[in-house]
């Protein structure tokens, strides 16, 4: 450790974003049992200049409290500062989880799934994003140009995010013009949140780095393909097992996970407020783009809001292992926590109902007639962020799951983002994501 290198105290928010108070290093250690106070209006903070109205004032304080697991140093270039940070739990005075944190919401969630299935959850988040600021800024989508124009920030990718303890799957180009994306395995419990968090921010450093930019706003630019950041998922009982897969059952689709998937299907639109929770998200949203514009659930189907993603190994104990479900919804406006946290408090509603598994829908319901779509119980999501929250607050038990004071913060601070566009060029308002994303 140098003289003068900084430890940051990390959290995400309610707009997804990676907010920090630092501290030298040296003095780190005595930072890790009480953290840092932070005054929690700033948890009204729009991802712009605005703070939205908010419930606390200037009294409340919480300490952002270091998870030590999360650690996080990327120090691979010899002439640059080390990025060292901590992801952080928002505690109160006695000790307990402030109830405004995104980290206690999905924690919460994943205890009461652990309490009353005896699971665990898995989860992956693919990340997409554009890369701006290079030589180039046209080439061919999905190429191998599109790899090697970009081949050292590609290739540093990869080493910062193991030096991060995070093994990437997948580097790769996406179909967009210069639109990247990274994926990497499955996390257990907490750490697929906090590793979606670290992924990003790594991956963020990098193009800094090399002054280029990464951007993963859904809709970087208004002609651009939009970024998704779609949630891979399965549970894993005691024995280590994959208890979202049985063999027996069709489509290999456990009890379990045929209720979970029932109950994301019914509260899907109320879920897009939190998982697709900006004004640009809604130009990703939509048919025919891979990102969904329906509440579907399908196997394959890459139109579909929650799909099976069947394993292709042939042993079956890979199989068992690679077997998993994804929602597509969700995009990087959202906090990590908050999609694991919204996802797995529906999935646990349909537990507990005993909710069927919808029908599999094998075809692009954007291409149905209005006739074929009601049949099948198949609906529009919404289409602007304020229709979302609409959806939102007419779903009693989805709000249940916010206390009323992380209910009523987060509403405000997506209300204003709602209103702040309603006047602007979708050009103005994607420059603004792009930049702030
Ligand atoms: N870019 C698409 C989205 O916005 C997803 C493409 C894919 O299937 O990877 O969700
Ligand atoms: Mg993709």
């Amino acid at each position: 450790m140098a003289d003068g290198d900084i430890t940051y105290l990390a959290w995400n928010d309610l707009v997804g974003l990676t907010r920090v108070r630092g501290v030298p290093s040296i003095e780190m250690r005595r930072r890790m049992e009480y953290g840092l106070g932070w005054a929690v209006a700033g948890q009204a903070l729009t991802p712009f200049e605005h703070i939205a109205p908010n419930p606390w004032g200037p009294m409340l304080e919480v300490r952002q409290t270091p998870v030590a697991d999360t650690e996080t140093k990327i120090d691979i270039w010899p002439d640059g500062i080390p990025l060292h940070f901590f992801l952080c739990d928002s505690m109160m005075p006695d000790g307990t989880v402030w109830d405004c944190c995104t980290r206690g919401f999905m924690k919460q969630a994943l205890a009461a799934l652990k309490k009353e299935t005896g699971l665990q959850f898995m989860g992956a988040f693919e990340h997409e994003f554009l890369l701006s600021g290079g030589a180039r800024d046209w080439c061919v989508p999905f190429s191998l140009e599109q790899v090697r124009i970009n081949a050292e920030f590609l290739r540093d990718v990869a080493k910062a995010l193991l030096a991060a303890k995070v093994v990437p799957e997948t580097i790769e180009p996406e179909y967009g013009v210069l639109q990247y994306e990274v994926t990497c395995g499955p996390a257990i419990d907490a750490m697929a949140g906090d590793r979606a968090i670290i992924t990003r921010e790594v991956i963020r450093e990098v193009a800094r780095r090399l002054g280029l930019r990464a951007s993963f706003s859904p809709k970087p630019r208004p002609e651009a393909v939009g970024n998704g950041a779609h949630l891979h998922f399965s549970f894993r009982d005691d024995a280590g097992n994959n208890a979202a897969y049985d063999v027996d059952a069709p489509n290999n689709i456990s009890q379990v996970a045929q209720h979970f998937i029932g109950g994301v299907v019914r509260h899907m639109p109320a879920l897009c407020a939190l998982m697709a929770p900006s004004p640009v998200s809604y130009l990703r949203l939509g048919p025919h783009h891979w990102s969904c514009g329906y509440n579907a659930f399908g196997v394959q189907n890459r139109e579909a809001s929650i799909r099976v993603c069947p394993s292709p190994e042939r042993d079956p104990i890979k199989r068992s292992r690679a077997f998993n479900l994804e929602i597509r919804v969700p995009d990087a406006t959202a906090s990590p926590y908050m999609v694991i946290g919204a996802l797995v408090n529906a999935g646990l509603a349909g537990v507990r109902e005993k909710l069927p598994l919808p029908p599999a829908v094998n075809s692009d319901p954007g291409d149905m007639s209005d006739d074929e779509r009601e049949k099948l119980n198949i609906v529009a999501l919404p289409s602007s962020l304020a229709e979302a929250l609409d959806v939102l607050e007419a779903d009693e038990l989805v709000k249940s799951w916010l206390s009323p004071t992380l209910y009523t913060a987060y509403t405000a601070v997506k209300r204003i983002e709602a209103a702040m566009f309603t006047d602007q060029d979708a050009d103005y308002m994607c420059k603004r994501y792009h930049d702030a994303y």
